[in-house]
């Protein structure tokens, strides 16, 4: 694989970052995942944009311009081969703090470090898409906003990780992390919607959880079919009771539930208005898509 890094593409093998970095020391940096379809990257504005608001949440400047990111990215996608008619292909940009001396104050590393990688998409598989995912409700809960702010895309992403340790001991696709005051939030890497009685829930962003890009498209898709939507907070037992489940990020677009807990979720298969969604976010791609 080739690897940007700071300022160059490198091979793999050269792809390595001091131990002195913060970004390994203290989890102290940002990040994003993005996704193209073919050679057209997926929203890779709005990707970027929060990008930049992560970073501005932790205080660090990007050392990239705006307008360099496009070519970086597409040159990434071309060095790996991906992007193309054959490969779709999911791209990580990292941002970390940079190497500095052991300690706290981000003033003690000068240059932060910039990662762009850049593979083949693996995409869960249709079986899942056709059958549906299980999940359980992690005894993680979500950070506390207004200690970690979920907003910011840390590369710090251990309340994440412990809750998918959970699903994985449980044999479980993925946990949903409930909040402090036993909300619904999301899960570890995706958002969560259900259907009740023809209505499309899912948590409010003040429950605590991240700004879903993919999340905004379902409420705008849903909006346009006219679709009832109510964003708010619910406990769990809502989603016990649910006629349907799924989950959006951007690589698995829109991923069924049909158990949460070892309760069905609806007949215990992929509900219809999740169908329906799924349907008009792919008929509606293009508009989604770099030009
Ligand atoms: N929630 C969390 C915690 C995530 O990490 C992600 C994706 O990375 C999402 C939700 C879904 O976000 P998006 O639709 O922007 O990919």
């Amino acid at each position: 694989m080739w690897i940007y890094l700071n300022d160059r593409f490198v091979e793999e093998a050269a792809a390595v970052v001091s131990v002195f970095d913060h970004g390994f020391l203290y989890g102290d940096g940002v990040y994003e995942t993005i996704r193209s379809y073919g050679s057209r990257i997926f929203m890779r504005d709005q990707h970027l944009a929060r990008l930049r608001r992560s970073a501005d949440g932790i205080g660090l400047a990007i050392p990239i311009s705006e307008g360099r990111w496009p070519t970086l990215l597409h040159e990434a996608m071309a060095r790996n081969d991906v992007g193309n008619e054959c490969h779709d292909a999911y791209i990580r940009i990292t941002i970390s703090r940079g190497a500095g001396d052991i300690g706290l104050d981000p003033a003690l590393c000068r240059t932060p470090t910039v990662v762009i990688m850049a593979k083949p998409l693996r995409p869960p598989s249709p079986e899942q898409y056709r059958i549906g995912v299980k999940l359980i409700v992690s005894r993680t809960r979500r950070n506390l906003p207004s200690a970690l702010p979920p907003h910011i895309k840390a590369t710090n992403f251990l309340n994440n990780i412990l809750a998918k340790q959970e699903a994985i001991a449980a044999g479980a696709f993925d946990s949903i992390l409930l909040n402090w005051e036993s909300h619904l939030t999301e899960c570890t890497v995706s958002n969560l919607f259900f259907v009740q009685a023809g209505l499309l829930h899912t948590p409010a962003l003040a429950c605590g959880l991240l700004d879903g890009i993919t999340r905004n498209i379902v409420l705008s898709l849903a909006q346009e079919a006219q679709i009832p939507v109510h964003e708010g907070y619910f406990g769990v037992e809502t989603i016990y009771k649910a006629d349907e489940c799924f989950l959006t990020n951007t690589s698995m677009e829109m991923m069924p539930v049909t158990m949460v807990d070892g309760h069905q979720i609806g007949n215990g298969m992929p509900g219809l208005l999740t169908q329906q969604l799924h349907r008009l976010f792919i008929a509606n791609r293009l508009r989604f898509l770099e030009p």
